[in-house]
Order: structure tokens, then sequence, then C-alpha cells
């Protein structure tokens, strides 16, 4: 597709979308269009705005290509830059988006680690626990106290473990 030139001074013919004659860029003549050439802008910068509705990279990529074989029209030209300026944002949104998950991964296996830890010392000590009590038990020197304080940390210790369990489920869910 070529570009119209003014037929008496050969400057730039502003051409509109839609409209079936184009005034001269330096003289201000006016010269009529071809009807099927103002057929097809309109039909590609149509097509091109279908495209920019989807919103997403591919549409805007798309339009481009699209408004590309239209873009000695100023319009087309504006819509070309108004595409590139949404591409620049979905990237830099994507990015950002891809920051955030990477931090609250990471953030996701510390705690992760913490929790884990915990529960091998609480497991360990609820461990000796119910070794002293069985050691006290065989004895016969179990106080009350001290069965009370073990029992403790042996709920303790299958608190944290669901918890961890709970925690490490809802981790894999959410990706
Ligand atoms: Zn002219």
């Amino acid at each position: 597709m070529k570009p119209y030139t003014c037929p008496i001074c050969g400057g730039k013919l502003n051409i509109r979308i839609g409209a079936d004659q184009a005034e001269c860029d330096s003289c201000g003549r006016f010269q009529a269009l071809d009807a099927a050439d103002v057929a097809r802008y309109r039909e590609i910068f149509i097509g091109a705005e279908r495209a920019m509705r989807q919103n997403t990279a591919a549409g805007y990529e798309d339009a481009i290509r699209q408004l590309q074989a239209i873009a000695f029209i100023d319009e087309a030209r504006d819509k070309i830059k108004e595409c590139e300026q949404r591409l620049n944002e979905l990237r830099a949104d994507r990015l950002h988006r891809q920051e955030a998950n990477r931090l609250s991964d990471r953030r996701n296996t510390r705690l992760g680690i913490v929790l884990l830890i915990l529960t091998l010392l609480l497991c360990a000590a609820a461990l000796a626990g119910i070794v002293y009590l069985v050691v006290r038990f065989v004895q016969g020197t179990l106080s009350k106290g001290a069965m009370i304080t073990i029992l403790a940390v042996a709920l303790a210790a299958i608190v944290v473990s669901v918890l961890g369990k709970l925690f490490a489920g809802r981790g894999s869910d959410s990706k």
C-alpha cells in the first residue's frame, strides 16, 4: 500500500480514516481518494482496534503489525505509539509480578524452614520427656509438675507439626 502524494506539489497528503478526500500538507489542496483504498484503510484500522481490545501483549503486537501497513496515516502512527506504550506497561507489570512472586516464595521457604526446625526441636524435647517419664515411672519418683510440663511440650510438638503441614499445603496450592 503506497501513501498518496499531492498531484500538484508532490507534498504528503493528510489522510484521515474514513474520509474520502485528503488535504495536502504543503499546499492545502484537497485530493479525492480511491474508494477501495478508503475502505481498506478503515478495515485495517478497525481490525487493529479489535486486536487492541484483547488487552494482551499478543493483541497489541498484532495491532502494530496491521497498522504498519498504513503507517503513512497519522492516526495509525498514533495508534502504534499507543500500542507500544501499552506493551511496555504490560511488560513492566509482568516483571513486577514475577519479582513479587519470587519474594513471596523466598518468604514461604524461610518460614517453612523455621517451622521445620521448631518441629524437630520440639520432637526431640518430647522424646527426651518421654524417656524421662519412663525412667521416673520405673523409679517411682514421677512428680505431677514434671508430667504436666512434658505433656505440654509433646502437645506443642504436635501443634507445630500440624501447622507446618497446613502451611506447606497452602504453599503448594498457591502455585
Ligand atoms: Zn500539494
